[in-house]
């Protein structure tokens, strides 16, 4: 598929990074196909990361990912899922590369700036969780 799902998170929010993220996004290239300012309950934080909920930092996660707003989003490009995640650059933000988004903008491995869909199947289940399908045309 050509289409990944990304949110800001709200540590990139509080830190003032969303304009100079979602001016990325396009620079590298991406469409955006919907966006929009949002927040997760801690209820929708539990279930968006639900696949985590045996982990330890599950707990950590979900009060984070609710502690404020977050920018959801559906990017289009070539190979977008395997491409944006090069774009973000790894989960802790000490071992993401130069440039990478982490690497530029997260605070740390809890509060890494940015979300980036895993598979194709995960970007369309993710996508779906925040847009309508007139959105996401
Ligand atoms: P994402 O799914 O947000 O793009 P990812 O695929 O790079 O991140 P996962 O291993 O799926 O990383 O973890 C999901 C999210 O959980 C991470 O982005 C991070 O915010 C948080 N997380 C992961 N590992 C830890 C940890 N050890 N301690 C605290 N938070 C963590």
């Amino acid at each position: 598929s050509n289409r990944t799902f990304t949110m800001i998170k709200p540590d990139a929010m509080k830190n003032g990074h969303a304009g100079v993220i979602i001016d990325r996004f396009i620079k590298e290239g991406y469409r955006i196909v919907a966006l929009k300012a949002t927040r997760l309950s801690a209820e929708k934080a539990g279930e968006f990361y639900a696949v985590h909920k045996e982990r330890p930092f599950y707990g950590e996660l979900v009060a984070f990912m609710s502690s404020g707003p977050i920018i959801a989003a559906i990017l289009e490009k070539d190979n977008a899922v395997t491409a944006f995640r090069e774009l973000i650059g790894a989960t802790d933000p000490a071992k993401a590369a130069e440039g990478t988004i982490r690497k530029l903008y997260a605070t740390s491995l809890g509060e890494n700036a940015v979300h980036g869909s895993d598979s194709d199947e995960n970007a369309k289940i993710e996508g779906d969780f925040f847009f309508n399908g007139l959105e996401r045309i």
